[in-house]
């Protein structure tokens, strides 16, 4: 008999990517013409990593006391403040005045993607992903005894696939009672979608007719990489703003990463939001959240939380800070740019892109063009259904010519 329960007799860890990016470092440092397209980390255009250096200012001051106590689980006072401020803006006033919302400090957005799959749901019951993914919900589901279904993203015109989530919706309700509801919005990861106002409103409307109090409705807005779209702060807190239309039987579940945002990945710092028109369900979010975050570690870090409480709450470390992401956007889209219109030279096919860090294609057998492409010193991921392409950790003449260098992989290994 093995000594693992059962439950964990199946427990690999499915996604690739953190090892296939360990294989690619040591392959660059080794040889520097090598191109690392793996993960999802900012590098600067000399493929360094990259770092915010109004990040770094700050850390250097930071004391030690607010480095390397324990705090609370909940999150520090100035945290919590300096993060609401970030997500919603200018909104947030009006979410205080009419609404009912709450924060809890997590080690990254994953931490928080977990407190909310432990209590939303009953084991065994499944949350409804987007067939496109960051594969580790699946992981993170099943650590929490959950099963997952998926929704189509795309329709054919290549926008966001409004008619399949309401079908999936409405499958789901047969046979559980809550919808958790993950949506990756924008530059989203893999594909680098983002949906407009119009879709975003599209589906507010259909989430309002699926939630009652029968099946209330749990939006789980996955937002790792909202800083970084093209469209700019005031575009994306508007979809925020937007959510004041949900009715009081659904639940928004804001997940931040301070990973992203800040560069911060190492750190493990991020923030779980509950946002709600009803104080019990915003009481009972706090409670189970704060208590998952006990049991499962204790609590997030002191250092994240105040290096962020720093650069997001005062004026003077703000302001170096959001210039910078301002031009650390404008890179990335420079890259994108590049390799978009590489791919359309070739006939290379991308998956609908707005922005972000990744860029997708499907083709067949990705497992043997990754094999070929490593061969030729490049490095991306195979998924299930094609290769993801990490623009963010690449500089923009290598994503100009990636595309061509892939598609005689996919030529070569398909003939
Ligand atoms: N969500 C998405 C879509 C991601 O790609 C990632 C990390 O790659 C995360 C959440 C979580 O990141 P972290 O836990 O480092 O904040």
């Amino acid at each position: 008999m093995r000594i693992l329960v059962e439950h964990s007799e199946d427990k690999k860890e499915r996604s690739n990517i953190i090892t296939m990016s360990q294989v690619a470092k040591e392959a660059k440092s080794k040889d520097p013409s090598v191109i690392n397209a793996t993960i999802g980390m900012l590098y600067d255009e000399n493929e360094k990593f990259y770092t915010f250096k109004s990040v770094s200012e700050v850390d250097k001051i930071l004391k030690d006391e607010e480095k390397f106590p324990y705090t609370n689980t909940i999150g520090v006072k100035p945290f919590c403040d300096a993060v609401l401020k970030w997500v919603f803006d200018k909104h947030l006033p009006y979410f205080l005045e009419h609404e009912h919302l709450s924060i809890v400090a997590t080690p990254g957005g994953s931490g928080a993607i977990s407190n909310v799959f432990s209590n939303y749901l009953n084991q065994n019951e499944k949350v409804l992903l987007p067939n496109y993914m960051w594969t580790n919900y699946i992981q993170i589901g099943y650590e929490n005894f959950l099963g997952y279904q998926t929704y189509k993203m795309f329709n054919d015109k290549g926008t966001f696939n409004l008619e399949d989530v309401k079908k999936q919706i409405q499958e789901l309700q047969k046979t559980q009672k809550r919808i958790l509801f993950v949506i990756n919005d924008p530059c989203q990861n893999p594909t680098g979608y983002g949906l407009t106002h119009e879709e975003w409103l599209d589906l507010i409307n259909i989430i309002n007719e699926a939630a009652t109090k029968e099946h209330p409705f749990i939006l789980l807005y996955d937002m790792a990489y909202i800083d970084y779209d093209k469209e700019g702060k005031d575009y994306t807190r508007e979809t925020i703003y937007n959510f004041r239309l949900f009715n009081e039987n659904v639940l928004t579940i804001f997940a931040f990463s301070g990973s992203k945002t800040l560069g911060l990945y190492g750190l493990r710092i991020g923030a779980m939001i509950g946002l709600n028109k009803n104080k019990e369900n915003i009481e009972d979010f706090t409670n189970a959240c704060q208590f998952s975050a006990r049991a499962k570690y204790s609590m997030s870090t002191t250092y994240g939380m105040y290096l962020i409480a720093k650069i997001l709450g005062e004026e003077k470390y703000l302001k170096p800070f959001e210039k910078e992401l301002t031009e650390v956007t404008n890179f990335i889209r420079r890259r994108s740019a590049a390799f978009i219109s590489s791919a359309r030279e070739v006939g290379l096919k991308t998956l609908p892109f707005k922005c972000g860090f990744f860029v997708t294609f499907e083709c067949k057998n990705p497992n043997a063009v990754y094999e070929y492409l490593v061969k030729k010193g490049v490095h991306i991921v195979p998924l299930d259904y094609g290769m993801r392409v990490a623009i963010c950790s690449i500089n923009e003449e290598h994503c100009k010519i990636l595309p061509k260098i892939i598609k005689e992989a996919i030529d070569a290994v398909s003939r």
